[in-house]
Parts: structure tokens; sequence; C-alpha cells
């Protein structure tokens, strides 16, 4: 990446992104639907599911994190270094290799995000268009999230086969950094001991409402709108932490 960049990508960063990928399993369609009939989502899909699912987790977790900020949940300062957490993230992983579906969902996602201008290659480093990443993610996780809610197979195989393919610039980027074998330097996790308690423990509410039996009803509304609950789950209203987020964007105490 280019080096200032780089320095933007923290500890803090790459856990935001985490959790919020974990809390997007949680989200989009429960079943496809195809001629009137509710279907699993997997057994539409077949063997690209999984690559489809975590692809979805990673897109639909930063379009959350972006919606976050746009609704003051999350500080604005922190989208550049969420941003670029989950761009070193898409190296981590791939530095590992295609053959599994976090690597062949994050293989799809990087080129997708080259082709619409949110990441440029020069002089052997990418570049981050923090103008352009919004809009790419939207796409992509519309993209994503219609795949599964028709379970259509040949559009999703498709798909994955049209972004499947590792560049020549990105193969020599990734050799480049992989001089950190075992993941990243240790010292890219010692920054912020505070405000990644507090990251943690907004995020541990959010999971405990989007796990709440209410939203499990919410998810099966015909609605199928994105969101974590509307309702607080028992454990949910314990903790200090913000109030969760509503899938409409209005206020989120519990009814
Ligand atoms: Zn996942």
């Amino acid at each position: 990446m280019a080096p200032e960049q780089a320095t933007k990508v923290s500890g803090d960063g790459y856990l935001a992104g985490s959790l919020m990928h974990e809390i997007a399993h949680n989200l989009g369609p429960a079943y496809a639907r195809q001629n009137g009939r509710q279907v699993e989502i997997n057994e539409a899909i077949g063997p690209a599911y999984a690559g489809l699912e975590e692809a979805k987790a990673d897109t639909v977790g930063m379009y959350g994190m972006k919606w976050l900020v746009d609704h003051d949940a999350m500080p604005k300062e922190r989208l550049e270094e969420d941003y670029a957490s989950y761009v070193g993230g898409l190296f981590r992983t791939l530095r590992f290799g295609t053959a599994e579906a976090h690597g062949r969902a994050e293989m799809m996602e990087f080129n997708y995000l080259v082709e619409n201008g949110a990441l440029s290659h020069a002089a052997g480093r990418y570049r981050i268009d923090y103008a352009r990443m919004p809009g790419a993610i939207a796409t992509l996780a519309k993209e994503l999230l219609q795949m599964e809610a028709t379970g259509d197979r040949a559009r999703t195989e498709a798909w994955f086969q049209k972004y499947n393919a590792m560049s020549a610039e990105f193969e020599e980027c990734a050799r480049y950094s992989g001089r950190y074998p075992g993941g990243h330097p240790a010292e890219f996790f010692v920054s912020g001991e505070a405000p990644m308690k507090q990251l943690c423990s907004f995020f541990l509410a959010a999971i405990a409402a989007a796990q709440s039996p209410a939203h499990q009803a919410a998810r099966h509304d015909r609605g199928g709108r994105l969101g974590v609950s509307t309702t607080r789950s028992p454990r949910a209203t314990t903790s200090a932490a913000p109030a969760p987020i509503a899938p409409d964007g209005s206020s989120t105490t519990a009814s």
C-alpha cells in the first residue's frame, strides 16, 4: 500500500472490520425465494456459497461501518483507518492463497474494488481512493445480497469466475509484503488500548442485539432490510454501550 495509507492500518481498524464481518453474517436474506418458494440459500447456490457468504459478510460489514459513521455511532475520523485496515486485511488473507472461502471472497472483493477505482496501482503500490470506497462497497454488497435473495447459482458462479484472477501487480505486492509470514508485525497491535475496549463493548452490544429472538423474527420479515435489531436482548440492555442501530436509521431505544 502507499506508505501514508499503510500507516493507517491498525489493530483497532482490523478488529472493527472483523466484528462488523461477524455481525454481517447474521444480516441479509434468511432464505432465497425461487418461483414463489422459499429455499435454503446454500442449497440454491451450491459450492460457490461459502465464498459468497464470506464476501457478503465483508462488504455488508464495511457498508455497516460507514452507516454507523453516518449516523454518529462511530467517529468520522476513524473511517479512513477502517478502510485502510480492511484493505490491509485483504492483503493479509490473500497471502494464504485463494483456495478456501475467505481467500476466494477477498480476491473477488479486491478485483472489484480495483475495477471500480476504489483501489489503484502505481509504482508497485496500491492506493485507496477513500471517496470511491463507500460507493464501490455499496454496489458490491447489493450485488451479493441479490445473489443470496434470489439463490441464483449461475449469476454467483459467473461473478466469482469474472473476479477470480490474481493480477501480476497484485502477486508482486503480495510477495513483497510476505516478509511478515505470521501476519502483521508485532507493533501493529499495540496502539490504543482504551479505544479498543470501547469498541469491543459497542460491538458486543450490537452482536447481542443481532442475536436476540426479536431480531431472528425481524429477519424473516418481508421487508428484508439490513440492520441490527431494533429490540435489545436482555444481555444488551445491561451494557453501557451505545444503543443498537435500527434498520431504518431511526432512534434505537428498545420498545
Ligand atoms: Zn466470515
